[in-house]
């Protein structure tokens, strides 16, 4: 879509890692990818100078490859700068929906599994997106009588997901990495249909190099790896590499 005509307005929301502005469209924000980066539920912050920047090319890639795959999202195309896209307004819906192709993380802490155990098919599982409550995982009868989904939209959810799982993995492929795991969210648009929001980036997906094993992701901020805008930097490089509609980015 033309996004010539869209201008940023003030800010709406700052966030932990991204900034929110209205436009002089009443349906569309401009969302900004920051250098702000935490982990640990904000125990742990810091800043990564072109990380934002990074983000919006590996995520605006992304959005446009599930957008050419039929997948609804947010995204309208790009922002007023670098960092930025323009989304659709939508209302968040209160949860992180985690996919998982492999064991890592909080799942291995949780259940004392092998690292790297493989799921088949991706493993879905839900947190409550609440600061007061910590983000709790969330069981399905849970998400359905706090009134966060009907049971017809979690199928809905868990189907979008797993497509999202399978496009992001061929994506991540494609930049010689494997995805292990990832982190999505979704919205509300007025007319009450349900599409996927916030970023997809190596700030919510474990992505290993395939040939080396190397960690290309939030994990060298959070286990202290170093060479993080590097590693950053290196993703949004292989994406830029990439052919197709699905490297649109500016
Ligand atoms: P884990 O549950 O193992 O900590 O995370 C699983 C996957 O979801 C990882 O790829 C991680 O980056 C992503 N993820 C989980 N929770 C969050 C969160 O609060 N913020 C972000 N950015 N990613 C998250």
């Amino acid at each position: 879509m033309e996004t010539d005509r869209i201008e940023r307005r003030e800010l709406f929301h700052s966030g932990k890692a991204n900034n929110v502005y209205f436009t002089n469209h009443p349906e569309y924000l401009e969302l900004e990818s920051s250098d702000r980066i935490s982990a640990g539920n904000g125990a742990k912050t810091g800043v990564i100078v072109g990380k934002g920047v990074a983000n919006n090319i590996i995520s605006s890639a992304i959005f446009n490859k599930l957008e050419e795959k039929g997948v609804q999202t947010h995204y309208v195309g790009p922002g007023s700068n670098e960092a930025s896209k323009i989304v659709k307004k939508a209302t968040p819906i209160l949860l992180e929906v985690i996919g998982r192709f492999k064991a890592a993380g909080s799942y291995v802490k949780r259940y004392d599994v092998p690292d790297m155990m493989p799921f088949d098919p991706v493993y879905i599982e839900y947190t409550y997106k609440s600061d007061a409550a910590g983000d709790p995982l969330i069981g399905n009868d849970a998400i359905i009588a706090n009134g966060i989904l009907t049971r017809r939209e979690l199928g809905y959810v868990e189907y979008v997901t797993e497509r999202v799982a399978h496009v992001i993995k061929d994506f991540f492929a494609e930049c010689n990495a494997d995805l292990v795991d990832f982190k999505i969210e979704f919205g509300r648009l007025p007319n009450g249909q349900i599409i996927v929001i916030d970023e997809i980036s190596p700030d919510t997906c474990r992505i290993l190099d395939k040939k080396t094993g190397k960690s290309l992701d939030k994990d060298r901020f959070r286990k202290d790896m170093g060479e993080v805008a590097e590693t950053y930097s290196e993703v949004a490089q292989m994406v830029l590499k990439l052919k197709g509609p699905g490297n649109t980015t500016n």
